[in-house]
This record gives C-alpha cells, structure tokens and sequence, in this order.
C-alpha cells in the first residue's frame, strides 16, 4: 500500500500522522476574485516550533511563525507556529496517503475538502475561469508546434500559442480569442450586477429603518417648534 525508502522515513511519516491527527485542521478555501474555484489546505497549529518544522521537513508544504494577533498579544499568549499545505495536488496526494490512519471524524474532514477540490491537471481554464462540468478534450501540449483547432471556440489558447512561437494569428485563432475575451467580460458584467443586488438587499432593511427614524425626528421637530412659536 505504501512504500518507503527506509524505516526511518516510515517512522517520520507516522509521526507526522499523529501529530495531524492530534493537532491538525483541513478546510476549503477559495479567492475573493473566484469563488468557483475551491482549495484544499491542511493546517497545524502549535506553539513548538521544531514539530512544525519537521511536518515541512517530512510532507512539504510551508512553516510559519513565530507569530501572534494584536488581540492575543495583549493577553499575553505563547506565539504560534504554523505548517500548511495548500497546493492542489500534494493535498490530494497526502489525503490518500493519510486516510487509512486517521480517526473516522478526522477522515470525514478530509473527505469534505477532497470533493469540492479537483486536481489541477484537470482545471481548465474558462472564460471567467467558470468550470460547468464538462470539460473539452486536452490537446497535446509542449509539441512546439501550433495546434489550431477547426472551428473558432472560446479559448485564448491559440492564440497563445501563436504568439509564443512567434508565428502570426490565424483567423481561426483570432476568431477563438475574441469569443473568450466577449464571455469573460459578460461574466464580469454578471458577477457585478449580481454583488450589487446582493449588497442593495442586504441594506434595504437598514434603509428603511433609517428613513422611517429621519420622518419621526423631522415630525417630533415640527411638534416641538410649534410649542416654542
Ligand atoms: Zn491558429
């Protein structure tokens, strides 16, 4: 099931195990820009630097700290390390790797981020970087030659290509390029309208509370005028 050069490695990997068991997290995270596109990231926090170093040591991935909140530091905390490993492929290969050991609710954690994360060999980029399933068949790459398909589709990778081998654009290619550019920015005008609307929702209440505050204050003023004349 699982090979090691050494048992020294064996040992290191098991050790590493343990400590993600007992110290560990795993989450899904996605950018701001691009909420489509989901992350996995296993997490070890601990105020011990040398564990955190021989997790980055054993399994990869990148060690932090020492390193504190403004708020934890008033109340006078131990600073914290911290080891992540965030890239789509190590964390889908050490998940594999580590299953077998973990406890049931540790491994169901880890289950939850491996099926909202999809290797990266199989992201495609889309216009918008929107993933909807399907993806097209993969055309060989690194040929040093130029591979244009058929029909325009809405790619820029033709295009591309053109421009890194330095031979002009077909029209093909340029057809392609401009269908891209024509949905990315259709999606951008979508996903703006779309926060807008969500940001208007959220404050019609407050706005309507507000206004109704504005009317009472305005009528208790009149009121309060009328007595002074
Ligand atoms: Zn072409």
């Amino acid at each position: 099931m699982l090979e090691f050069d050494s048992v020294d490695e064996a040992f290191w990997f098991g050790y590493c195990v343990g400590l993600y068991e007992g110290e560990g997290m795993c989450a899904i995270w996605s950018v701001k820009s691009n909420p489509d596109r989901k992350y996995g990231r296993f997490v070890v926090r601990m105020t011990d630097p040398e564990p955190i170093q021989n997790l980055k040591r054993v399994l990869g991935g990148v060690a932090m700290g020492p390193y504190l909140t403004p708020g934890e530091r008033l109340l006078n905390r131990k600073p914290k390390y911290r080891w992540t490993l965030g890239r789509v492929d190590d964390v889908i290969r050490l998940a594999a790797r580590m299953t077998p050991f973990l406890s049931a609710r540790r491994a169901s954690q880890v289950k939850r981020v491996l099926d909202e994360v999809s290797p990266r060999v199989r992201q495609q980029a889309k216009a918008g970087n929107r993933r909807n399933g399907e993806l097209p068949v993969l055309r060989p790459r690194h040929t040093g030659e130029l591979v244009c398909p058929a029909e325009p589709e809405p790619s820029a990778r033709g295009y591309q290509r053109h421009r890194l081998l330095g031979i002009p654009c077909c029209d093909v290619c340029r057809e392609s390029f401009r269908l891209y550019y024509a949905e990315r920015r259709k999606w951008n005008k979508d996903k703006v309208r779309e926060t807008n609307r969500a940001q208007y929702l959220k404050n019609r209440e407050a706005r309507v509370l507000q206004a109704r505050e504005h009317r009472a204050r305005k009528k208790q003023e009149g009121k309060s005028s009328e007595i002074t004349d």
